[in-house]
C-alpha cells in the first residue's frame, strides 16, 4: 500500500510541465513549476510547514499554541492545514476587501478570520497590523510567523523547491522565472541554483509594473501576491540577475491564455511570471531551459481574472465581450 499519513506530508515535490502552445516560435525549451498541487493548492504550503517546525525547534510555539498571521490568502491556508495537523489554534487577521469566500476557506480549516477596516491608516488601533500585533501581545502562547522576514520563508525554498528543480531537470537549467513578493521563493530558490551551478543559471524575477523590484514606488497594480511597496527581509538583493516588470494587461492575458492554450488553470501572478518568462526565452536558443515557478491555481480569481465582466470594467476586455448567446455559439 502506499499513503501519506497526513495531507501536510504531501507538500512539495510539485511536477514540471512544458508550455508548448505559448512558447510556439521561441527557441528554449520553457517549463512550468505546478505549485497549485501542493496539498493547500500554492506554493505557500512550503514556508508555512518549514515556518512551523521552525518555531517548534526553538520553542517560540508550544503545544496548543496559536499561530497569529495577517494573511488572507495563500499563507493562511498552508498555515491552517499544517496547524490541523499538529493542533494548534490559528487566528487570521485580514482587511476587509477581502472577499468572503477567501475568509471561508480559512474557516472551513477550523481558523478564526479577524476582520479590520481598510479605510483607517496604519498607525490606527484598529488597522490591520496593530490588530494583529496587539493579538500575539494577548493571547497566551500567540506565535506570529510574519512571513516577510522570518528567514525560514527563503530556507524552504533553498532545501526543497532548489534542488528539486536541480534533480527534475537533471542540472541542465539555464534560467529560473519566479515572480517576487515577499521575495522567498526567489531568494531561497534562486541561491540554491547558483550555488549549485557555480553561478551558471540566471535568475529572473518578474514584478507587476510599479512595484519597487522593478523600480517603481508601490503605485497600485491589480495582480495578487507579487510585487512589494517597500523591500522585505526575505528579499536577497544579491540574487536575481534581472527583473522583469510586466504590465496588468500582460500578466491577466497571459493567464487566460494559460488556462486556454495550454489547460493550466492558475492564478494572475503565475501569467506575469510566464509572460517574463516568454519575454526572456525571446532572447535564448536552443540550449537553454527555462523554468517558470507557477504560484497558484485559478480557482481563487473566477470572480476576476477569469470573469469578463470584471476584465471589462479595469479596460482588459472589449466591453461587450462579456457571455454569449446560443447564436454566437451556432
Ligand atoms: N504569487 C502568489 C499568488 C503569492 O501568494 C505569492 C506570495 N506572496 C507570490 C506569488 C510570491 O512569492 P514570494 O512571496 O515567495 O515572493
Amino acid at each position: 500500500m502506499e499513503y501519506a499519513e497526513h495531507i501536510a506530508d504531501l507538500v512539495g515535490n510539485t511536477p514540471l510541465v512544458k508550455l508548448n502552445s505559448l512558447t510556439q516560435g521561441l527557441k528554449p525549451l520553457v517549463l512550468a513549476k505546478v505549485e497549485y498541487l501542493n496539498p493547500g493548492g500554492s506554493v505557500k504550503d512550503r514556508i508555512a510547514l518549514r515556518m512551523i517546525e521552525a518555531a517548534e525547534r526553538s520553542g517560540e510555539l508550544r503545544p496548543g499554541g496559536t499561530i497569529v498571521e495577517p494573511t488572507s490568502g495563500n499563507t493562511g491556508v498552508g498555515l491552517a492545514m499544517v496547524a490541523q495537523r499538529k493542533g494548534y489554534q490559528c487566528v487570521f487577521v485580514c482587511p476587509d476587501k477581502v472577499s468572503e469566500d477567501k475568509r471561508n476557506v480559512l474557516k472551513a480549516y477550523g481558523a478564526r478570520v479577524v476582520v479590520c477596516p481598510t479605510a483607517v491608516p496604519p498607525e490606527h488601533p484598529d488597522s490591520y497590523y496593530n490588530v494583529s500585533d496587539r493579538l500575539v501581545r494577548e493571547i497566551d502562547g500567540a506565535w506570529k510567523p510574519n512571513q516577510y522576514a522570518n528567514p525560514q520563508n527563503p530556507e524552504s525554498h533553498y532545501l526543497s523547491t532548489g534542488p528539486e528543480l536541480w534533480k527534475q531537470t537533471d542540472g541542465k537549467i539555464t534560467h529560473f522565472v519566479a515572480g517576487v513578493g515577499t521575495g522567498g521563493t526567489i531568494s531561497g530558490t534562486g541561491k540554491y541554483l547558483k550555488e549549485v551551478s557555480d553561478g551558471a543559471v540566471r535568475v529572473v524575477g518578474a514584478d507587476p509594473e510599479g512595484s519597487v523590484y522593478s523600480g517603481g514606488s508601490g503605485r497600485p497594480y491589480l495582480v495578487e501576491g507579487v510585487g512589494e511597496d517597500f523591500w522585505p527581509d526575505t528579499y536577497d538583493r544579491n540574487v536575481a540577475d534581472e527583473i522583469i516588470a510586466v504590465s496588468d494587461a500582460d500578466s491577466f492575458d497571459t493567464t487566460r491564455r494559460l488556462a486556454l492554450e495550454e489547460g493550466l488553470l492558475v492564478g494572475g501572478s503565475c501569467g506575469m511570471a510566464v509572460a517574463a518568462a516568454l519575454k526572456l526565452a525571446e532572447r535564448l536558443t536552443e540550449d537553454d531551459i527555462v523554468v517558470v515557478l507557477l504560484p497558484d491555481g485559478g480557482r481563487g480569481y473566477l470572480t476576476k481574472v477569469f470573469n469578463d465582466t470584471w476584465m471589462s470594467s479595469y479596460g482588459f476586455l472589449p466591453p461587450d465581450s462579456s457571455g454569449a448567446t446560443v447564436a454566437d455559439v451556432l
